[in-house]
């Protein structure tokens, strides 16, 4: 492999290969290289994705990619009109939301072919390291490269960001069944919270059909601390949010367990450094996710597209990468931010089922549909 390459993009998910795609399609080399033998799997999602009208009103200076808005119908598994939100007592409130649910691995590998139609060079199986600015390839490919970019779309544990002086991101720790078999609401996705069942975090249903869910919950490691007996796992925390939740356990009760995931959430907004020298990041390795929902997909695509324009505006126009983070803050920096500002709010409540029943009592339907979108509703921002 020569080693002058013009962009390198670490990882394979939808911020890289939306970057590589916008690279690619101006005629300038690039690498998609991922570490996964199989390009999006295994999956790590519950596959929600707002439809594109309502990504508008929770990114409204962001430009959409096409590739966010148009997705094929075989990537859909499920639609959506409802979001249900569970207080610690059972109580409910419920927003419209049009949802789609992804087959984040046919999602991903389209969205590499398109990168790969565009031009670029697909390395699966591939790992990178970084060097004093040189990538070292090991695995299926080989070699040393010293790319003119490099764009770590690499998630949560980012080498790029490491290489960059990042310290590690907070993040929150996930688990998910794919459940076939349970008694759901095939209409809404499901957000429960609870100190007890989802310490710091909270547990979801999001259907893939009609008898059919993603079955999860995300915590906070600093919350597990508390839990009893102490050093409680994950799978420990599922499986009783499964068997004993109140209203949970009657949905899922026979269910069978078709999948297993795991992996990490950005948690903590955006990350210090987003670009240095010729290096930026994007999607989870820069702390991309919307801190309210753990939504992370859309920002993810919206930070490729910026991070693959940086690149060729630095490549073809001079533009200096430096003008990466003040794009980043235009399109999407202000609901990345409040998301973080609200779920610290928010935090407080969750060490006590009394004060989340309490806050989750305050809040209309309409306000709280609000705070997923991470718009402080009026009453609390007046506080
Ligand atoms: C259990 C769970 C459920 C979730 N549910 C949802 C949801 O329902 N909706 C939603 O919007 N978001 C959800 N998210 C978050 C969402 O999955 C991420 O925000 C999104 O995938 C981020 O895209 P990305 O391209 O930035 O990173 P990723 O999709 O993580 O892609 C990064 C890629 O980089 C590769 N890589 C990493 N290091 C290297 C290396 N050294 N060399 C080569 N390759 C490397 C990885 O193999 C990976 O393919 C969920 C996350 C988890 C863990």
């Amino acid at each position: 492999m020569k080693e002058d390459i013009v962009v390198a993009v670490v990882g394979a998910g939808p911020a890289g290969s939306t970057a590589a795609e916008a690279i690619a399609d101006r005629g300038i080399e690039v690498l998609l290289i991922d570490k996964k033998s199989e390009i999006g799997s295994p999956v790590q999602c519950g596959g929600f994705l707002p439809e594109a009208f309502e990504l508008e009103k929770l990114m409204p200076r962001a430009l959409l990619p096409r590739t966010l808005k148009e997705i094929p119908e075989r990537n859909i598994l499920h639609r959506t009109q409802l979001q249900r939100i569970y207080s610690p007592s059972g109580n409910y409130k419920q927003f419209a939301v049009a949802g789609r649910v992804l087959d984040r691995r046919a999602y991903d590998r389209h969205l590499a072919a398109r990168a790969a139609r565009a031009g670029a060079s697909v390395l699966p199986a591939t790992c990178a390291r970084l060097e004093e600015g040189t990538l070292q390839l090991s695995g299926r490919f080989c070699g040393k490269i010293r790319p003119q970019i490099i764009i770590g779309a690499d998630g949560p544990h980012s080498i790029v960001s490491l290489a960059m002086g990042n310290p590690i991101q907070e993040t929150g720790i996930c688990l998910e069944y794919e459940m076939a078999d349970v008694n759901i609401d095939p209409q809404a996705a499901e957000m429960y919270f609870s100190a007890h069942y989802a310490p710091g975090g909270y547990a979801w249903i999001i259907p893939l059909g009609r008898d059919i869910a993603n079955v999860g919950v995300g915590v906070r490691a600093s919350y597990l601390a508390n839990e009893k007996p102490p050093g409680q796992k994950l799978p420990f925390i599922l499986d009783r949010f499964i068997r004993e939740h109140t209203i949970a356990a009657e949905k899922l009760a026979g269910g069978e367990v078709l999948a297993v995931m795991r992996g990490p959430v950005p948690a903590g907004g955006t990350i210090g450094v987003i670009q240095k020298g010729n290096m930026l990041i994007a999607g989870d390795a820069a702390g991309h996710v919307m801190a309210t929902s753990g939504g992370g997909i859309p920002l993810a695509m919206v930070a490729g597209r910026i991070a693959g324009e940086a690149a060729i505006g630095e490549l073809q126009a001079k533009i200096p990468l430096t003008d990466y983070p003040s794009r980043i803050r235009e399109e999407f920096g202000i609901e990345l931010e409040r998301s973080v500002q609200i779920r610290k709010m928010v935090d407080l409540a969750m060490k006590s089922d009394r004060l989340m029943n309490a806050l989750f009592a305050a809040l209309s339907p309409a306000q709280m549909k609000s705070v997923m979108r991470a718009q402080i509703p009026a009453p609390l921002a007046s506080r």
